[in-house]
Protein backbone atom coordinates (compact mmCIF):
# COMPACT_ATOMS: atom_id res chain seq x y z
CA UNK A 1 0.00 0.00 0.00
CA UNK A 2 1.32 3.47 -0.87
CA UNK A 3 1.90 5.82 2.20
CA UNK A 4 -0.20 8.56 2.69
CA UNK A 5 0.83 11.96 2.01
CA UNK A 6 0.96 13.47 5.83
CA UNK A 7 2.27 16.55 8.06
CA UNK A 8 1.73 18.11 11.25
CA UNK A 9 -1.07 20.16 11.42
CA UNK A 10 -1.20 23.57 13.40
CA UNK A 11 -1.42 21.73 16.96
CA UNK A 12 1.11 19.21 15.93
CA UNK A 13 -1.26 16.57 15.45
CA UNK A 14 -0.56 13.85 12.40
CA UNK A 15 -2.74 15.17 9.48
CA UNK A 16 -3.07 12.90 6.20
CA UNK A 17 -4.46 14.25 2.66
CA UNK A 18 -7.42 13.31 1.10
CA UNK A 19 -9.71 13.75 -2.05
CA UNK A 20 -13.40 13.48 -1.78
CA UNK A 21 -15.87 12.85 -4.38
CA UNK A 22 -19.43 13.54 -4.81
CA UNK A 23 -20.73 11.76 -7.45
CA UNK A 24 -24.84 12.61 -8.85
CA UNK A 25 -26.31 11.10 -11.47
CA UNK A 26 -29.95 12.40 -12.21
CA UNK A 27 -31.23 12.85 -8.43
CA UNK A 28 -29.39 10.67 -6.89
CA UNK A 29 -26.05 10.59 -5.42
CA UNK A 30 -23.51 7.33 -5.28
CA UNK A 31 -22.94 6.30 -1.40
CA UNK A 32 -19.95 3.04 -0.20
CA UNK A 33 -21.09 1.37 2.88
CA UNK A 34 -17.20 1.70 4.43
CA UNK A 35 -15.55 -1.70 5.71
CA UNK A 36 -13.05 0.72 7.80
CA UNK A 37 -13.74 2.84 10.43
CA UNK A 38 -14.92 5.55 10.65
CA UNK A 39 -17.98 3.56 9.54
CA UNK A 40 -20.99 4.30 7.83
CA UNK A 41 -21.78 5.58 4.59
CA UNK A 42 -20.00 7.78 2.74
CA UNK A 43 -18.89 9.13 -0.21
CA UNK A 44 -16.20 7.43 -2.44
CA UNK A 45 -12.88 8.98 -0.93
CA UNK A 46 -8.96 8.18 0.38
CA UNK A 47 -6.12 9.24 0.98
CA UNK A 48 -3.31 11.03 -0.84
CA UNK A 49 -0.73 9.04 -1.42
CA UNK A 50 2.98 10.39 -1.38
CA UNK A 51 3.81 12.12 -4.46
CA UNK A 52 0.39 12.42 -6.01
CA UNK A 53 -1.66 15.83 -6.43
CA UNK A 54 -5.36 15.29 -5.27
CA UNK A 55 -6.36 15.13 -9.01
CA UNK A 56 -4.41 12.04 -9.27
CA UNK A 57 -5.75 10.86 -5.99
CA UNK A 58 -9.35 11.46 -6.81
CA UNK A 59 -9.67 9.45 -10.66
CA UNK A 60 -7.36 6.31 -8.77
CA UNK A 61 -9.64 6.18 -5.58
CA UNK A 62 -13.10 6.46 -7.78
CA UNK A 63 -11.67 3.59 -10.04
CA UNK A 64 -10.70 2.35 -6.82
CA UNK A 65 -14.02 2.13 -5.21
CA UNK A 66 -16.54 2.21 -7.71
CA UNK A 67 -15.12 1.27 -11.00
CA UNK A 68 -15.95 4.46 -12.16
CA UNK A 69 -13.82 6.30 -14.67
CA UNK A 70 -13.70 10.11 -13.64
CA UNK A 71 -14.63 12.47 -16.75
CA UNK A 72 -14.52 15.74 -15.40
CA UNK A 73 -14.57 17.37 -11.98
CA UNK A 74 -14.74 20.69 -10.07
CA UNK A 75 -13.28 21.32 -6.85
CA UNK A 76 -15.91 22.10 -4.08
CA UNK A 77 -14.49 22.61 -0.93
CA UNK A 78 -11.07 22.67 0.51
CA UNK A 79 -10.17 22.59 4.29
CA UNK A 80 -8.72 20.77 7.32
CA UNK A 81 -11.17 18.99 9.54
CA UNK A 82 -8.91 18.55 12.53
CA UNK A 83 -11.21 16.05 14.01
CA UNK A 84 -12.00 13.54 10.70
CA UNK A 85 -9.83 10.63 11.98
CA UNK A 86 -8.73 7.35 10.77
CA UNK A 87 -7.34 3.99 10.71
CA UNK A 88 -4.09 4.78 9.96
CA UNK A 89 -3.34 6.52 12.77
CA UNK A 90 -4.20 10.08 12.06
CA UNK A 91 -6.45 12.61 14.15
CA UNK A 92 -6.96 15.29 10.89
CA UNK A 93 -7.67 15.17 7.24
CA UNK A 94 -7.04 17.61 5.15
CA UNK A 95 -9.99 17.29 2.38
CA UNK A 96 -9.98 18.40 -1.12
CA UNK A 97 -13.56 17.71 -2.00
CA UNK A 98 -14.63 17.66 -5.86
CA UNK A 99 -18.12 17.20 -7.62
CA UNK A 100 -17.82 14.46 -10.68
CA UNK A 101 -18.89 13.40 -13.73
CA UNK A 102 -18.27 10.18 -14.05
CA UNK A 103 -18.61 6.95 -17.16
CA UNK A 104 -18.77 3.61 -16.83
CA UNK A 105 -20.04 0.50 -14.90
CA UNK A 106 -20.27 0.01 -11.23
CA UNK A 107 -17.89 -2.18 -9.98
CA UNK A 108 -18.15 -3.25 -6.03
CA UNK A 109 -15.03 -3.66 -3.80
CA UNK A 110 -15.37 -5.79 -1.83
CA UNK A 111 -12.02 -5.00 0.39
CA UNK A 112 -13.55 -1.27 1.15
CA UNK A 113 -17.15 -1.25 0.49
CA UNK A 114 -19.89 -3.72 2.01
CA UNK A 115 -22.50 -1.98 -0.41
CA UNK A 116 -22.28 0.72 -3.54
CA UNK A 117 -25.56 2.48 -4.85
CA UNK A 118 -27.57 5.30 -5.96
CA UNK A 119 -29.13 6.90 -3.16
CA UNK A 120 -31.90 10.09 -3.56
CA UNK A 121 -31.64 13.15 -0.59
CA UNK A 122 -34.39 11.62 1.29
CA UNK A 123 -32.97 8.08 1.39
CA UNK A 124 -29.37 9.94 2.77
CA UNK A 125 -31.17 11.22 5.25
CA UNK A 126 -32.20 8.19 7.15
CA UNK A 127 -28.69 6.82 6.80
CA UNK A 128 -26.18 6.51 8.96
CA UNK A 129 -23.78 8.43 7.43
CA UNK A 130 -20.03 8.27 7.93
CA UNK A 131 -19.69 11.92 9.79
CA UNK A 132 -17.51 13.48 7.30
CA UNK A 133 -19.56 12.84 4.97
CA UNK A 134 -22.83 14.21 7.00
CA UNK A 135 -20.54 17.34 7.34
CA UNK A 136 -20.28 17.64 3.85
CA UNK A 137 -23.83 17.08 2.63
CA UNK A 138 -25.27 19.43 5.60
CA UNK A 139 -22.11 22.34 4.27
CA UNK A 140 -23.64 21.62 0.64
CA UNK A 141 -27.14 22.06 2.36
CA UNK A 142 -28.43 18.40 0.42
CA UNK A 143 -29.48 16.98 3.78
ZN1 LIG B 1 -5.75 9.15 7.24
Amino acid sequence: MAKPKHSKNKDGKLMHYTAGALIKRGDKYLLIDRVKPPLGFAGVAGHIDEGEDETQALKREVEEESGLKVDDYKILFEEELNWNWCSKGADSHYWYLFECDVSGEIKQNYNETKSIGWYTVDEIKKLKLEPVWEYWFKKLKII
